[in-house]
């Protein structure tokens, strides 16, 4: 049904059958899905990718499903005009891709969506993931609604209101004393002692190519064109290698023109491995001990991070980390200027966007598409210093003497 061709070795090419397998046997490097570009072509069209849901699952054709879907709703979230921020910043045409309004408020609901139809497709009855906090609530919910039982591993100093929203939808959820790389390096050991379909580790390949409807989208919303440059924060570097991908798979099916999008990644000064290896201009990503409130991307030892360091580069693009005070400051000038409510994830990429407009980086007048890939309420406390509420008694006198007089205009004079 799918055009779905075969797994390949990113880095020697071997190839592999579609099977529950996220490594090369040869050189451990991580297998990607490749398609059959040729019968795509004959089979999409602008029109026909257009006339589907009102979800991801529009670009269902570049998706390496067969069955049936796991569906909640994922994607097809709004790219809106920043023009208010964009002032702010110097950047005439600068967009916002909110994917904080996915079905567990973060992007995470892309790939988790992909790699759950692939787990049922493969027969698994029981899912799982290492995560940061957004995978867990997010394999939670999916797994829910394919009646599946779910273990999800977070790390111990993953944010409360991140337990809660994955607590509710009844997983098996365990909190590992550790960083998320131990969550990880545990999860891997686990995936082979037990015939469990692990999200983000022997479902990889799948998982991956869900964050592509981020790219999918974004032509489409911008008719169909890929913008100048993209700012998007980086983890494992998987979601940002798989932007780059689904803009160039538009390219290659006809359906836009050749790609020239300048890829900037984003991290946070406190767990910034990849932006590291980019300023040295070195190949090799050397782990970090991550110490930072951007918990959602804190990955000291990034999996695709060798990849998403080659994104940047070979895309004229760059990299920019920033501080956990920048990140807040960040947070607050999107919810100021905008109205969107971001984690510290897109508090990261506001203030490299903010960095990147202010060193020229980014020109003036280039169509800028900032990715936003977590809501603001599953790190509250990061900004919970904004409350500063006037107290009154409720009297007309108390809320003069205390907030001042408003103007005194009534409903409809002038
Ligand atoms: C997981 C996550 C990312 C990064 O994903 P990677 O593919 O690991 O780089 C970015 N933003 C948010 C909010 C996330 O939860
Ligand atoms: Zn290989």
């Amino acid at each position: 049904m799918s055009y779905v061709r075969v797994l390949c070795c990113r880095r020697c090419g071997r190839e592999y059958p579609i099977k529950p397998i996220s490594l090369c046997d040869f050189c451990f490097s991580p297998l990607e899905v490749i398609y059959d570009y040729k019968s795509l072509a004959e089979a999409v069209s602008r029109e026909t990718l257009s006339s589907g849901p009102v979800s991801m699952w529009r670009y269902r054709d570049l998706l390496p499903v067969d069955g049936e879907v796991v569906d909640i709703g994922a994607g097809f979230t709004p790219l809106v005009r920043a023009d208010r921020l964009g002032r702010e910043l110097g950047l005439e045409r600068l967009y916002i891709k909110n994917d904080c309004l996915n079905p567990t408020f973060s992007f995470k609901d892309r790939v988790v969506s992909v790699a759950i139809t692939k787990a049922r497709e493969f027969g698994f009855n029981t899912t799982a993931c290492a995560s940061t906090g957004n995978l867990a609530a997010s394999v939670a919910a999916h797994a829910a609604k394919a009646n599946m039982k779910s273990y999800v591993f977070v790390p111990s100093d993953v944010e409360r209101d991140k337990l809660v929203g994955t607590a509710i939808y009844n997983p098996i959820l365990v909190v590992v004393d550790g960083t998320y790389d131990d969550v990880n390096q545990l999860c891997a050991r686990l995936a082979e002692r037990y015939n469990w379909g692990f999200v983000n580790i022997n479902l990889r390949p799948y998982y991956a190519e869900g964050s592509k409807t981020l790219a999918y989208e974004v032509a489409e919303q911008l008719e169909w064109h890929a913008p100048d440059c993209v700012v998007a924060p980086a983890g494992s570097g998987l979601m940002f290698t798989r932007i780059w991908k689904g803009l160039n798979e538009l390219s290659i099916l006809g359906l836009i023109k050749p790609v020239n999008t300048h890829m900037y990644l984003t991290q946070a000064a406190g767990c910034s491995p990849i932006v590291n290896a980019f300023e040295a201009r070195s190949l090799h990503v050397h782990p970090v001990r991550p110490n930072t409130i951007a918990k959602s991307i804190a990955i000291g030892n990034p999996a695709d991070g060798y990849y998403a360091l080659m994104v940047a580069r070979q895309s004229g693009g760059g990299a920019c980390a920033v501080t956990d005070e920048e990140a807040t400051e960040g947070v607050k000038l999107l919810a100021q200027t905008e109205g969107i409510f971001a984690e510290t994830a897109g508090g990261v990429v506001i203030a490299g966007l903010k960095k990147l407009a202010a060193s020229q980086a980014i020109e003036n007048g280039k169509l800028t598409v900032a990715f936003i890939t977590g809501a603001g309420p599953k790190t509250q406390e990061t900004v919970a210093d904004i409350v500063r509420p006037f107290t009154i008694q409720p009297t007309l006198e108390s809320f003069e003497e205390v907030v001042g007089k408003g103007n005194q205009s009534f409903c409809g004079s002038p």
